[in-house]
């Protein structure tokens, strides 16, 4: 191992939640914490936030829903959006997570499954033109009323209608709110009440009130990720809640070796592009390799001696998004490449 660290401040993850919280609102927060909660550590960050009074989790797949859960307990709402198989559609009804469904064929499945114990808890989604999954427009009144009789029939319960946007361009996502706002009509006409309806993630739900709906699904944000070419941390107010910081492991030449590599997670085309901030001041990264990294040296660079690869802009150090722009990245691509085997450590544990 290289000995670096992800060093993930808690108390920073509060403030962002705060501030998200405050920007969307009324419409309540959803956490997504896919990925490893964009790497930095799923069950620190939900346990955490939980305290910090957020209710409604993202989980993408089953099994980040599982881990999701075991922290929670029962208070918390649990939205997952992969679930396949009937195996996996048991194990979501059985761990009383609300399932996102797009297809006939997923809701027929959830409702021979739900009803005993409990009917499923179900999010109908619909395609609004990013043609990833969703019910197409001209396949949406069918499904609704086939979800309405198994509503009736007591297997399932509609909690919510969903889709998610590309939040490009605000042509596209007008376009695609439209479609959504079709949707909902068609629902209720079917005979359908749910409760949540959502639509946006970080960006649409900062910048558009009118996309924020029941609750935003807010990831990026909470971590302090800013959207990259977009506007900077402190025009949203919240900050990066993770530190990569590295040890130097040799100094020889002109040469300090420090301990990150692409191995463990840094894109080998951010070498010569991207800054480390090291005692001695920013300095280049000159090669990425498998286990470790050299940049330039600095007078007096010591074996010990620490560099960030990311953290704080406001201490001028590269961001993960900062990082992402040298290679046409966005941020979350540069957060979720940290290897698991890289240690975190968390500040505000507790
Ligand atoms: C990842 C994801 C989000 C969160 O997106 P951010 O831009 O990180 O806020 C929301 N909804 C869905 C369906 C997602 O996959």
């Amino acid at each position: 191992m290289s000995g670096s660290v992800l060093e993930v401040d808690l108390d920073l993850l509060a403030n962002n939640l705060a501030r998200v919280g405050a920007a969307v609102a009324p419409a309540e927060l959803m956490l997504v914490v896919k990925n490893d909660a964009y790497g930095h550590g799923v069950e620190a960050v939900v346990a955490r936030a939980q305290r910090e009074g957020v209710r409604w989790f993202g989980a993408f797949d089953l099994a980040t829903g599982a881990r999701v859960r075991r922290v929670t307990g029962a208070d918390a709402r649990i939205f997952v959006w992969i679930a396949d198989t009937p195996d996996q559609v048991a194990a979501a009804i059985d761990l009383d997570l609300d399932i996102g469904v797009g297809d006939r064929r997923l809701l027929a499945e959830v409702a021979a499954r739900g009803g005993s114990p409990r009917p499923a808890r179900v999010h109908l989604k619909i395609d609004t033109g990013l043609r990833r999954n969703g019910v197409r427009p001209e396949e949406w009144p069918e499904f609704v009323a086939a979800a309405a009789t198994a509503e009736r029939a007591g297997n399932l319960v509609v909690e919510g209608i969903w889709s998610h946007i590309a939040e490009a361009s605000d042509e596209d996502d007008d376009i695609a709110r439209g479609r959504f706002e079709d949707a909902l009509r068609a629902a209720e006409a079917a005979g359908l009440r749910p409760r949540w309806r959502h639509l946006a993630a970080s960006a649409a739900a900062f910048a558009r009130p009118e996309f924020r709906y029941d609750f935003a699904r807010v990831g990026a944000f909470c971590y302090g990720i800013r959207p990259a070419g977009g506007p900077d941390e402190a025009a949203l107010g919240v900050r990066p809640i993770a530190r990569w910081v590295a040890p130097v492991l040799e100094v020889a030449d002109d040469v300090v070796r420090i301990g990150v590599g692409a191995r463990d997670g840094l894109f080998r085309s951010l070498a010569t592009h991207a800054r480390v901030a090291t005692p001695g001041g920013l300095r280049r990264l000159l090669v990425v390799s498998g286990a470790t990294s050299d940049v330039v040296s600095w007078p007096g660079a010591v074996v010990g001696d620490h560099v960030t690869v990311y953290g704080d802009p406001e201490r001028d150090e590269e961001t993960a998004t900062s990082l992402a722009e040298m290679i046409g990245s966005i941020g979350e691509e540069v957060a979720v490449r940290v290897s698991p085997l890289v240690p975190r450590r968390y500040r505000g544990l507790r």
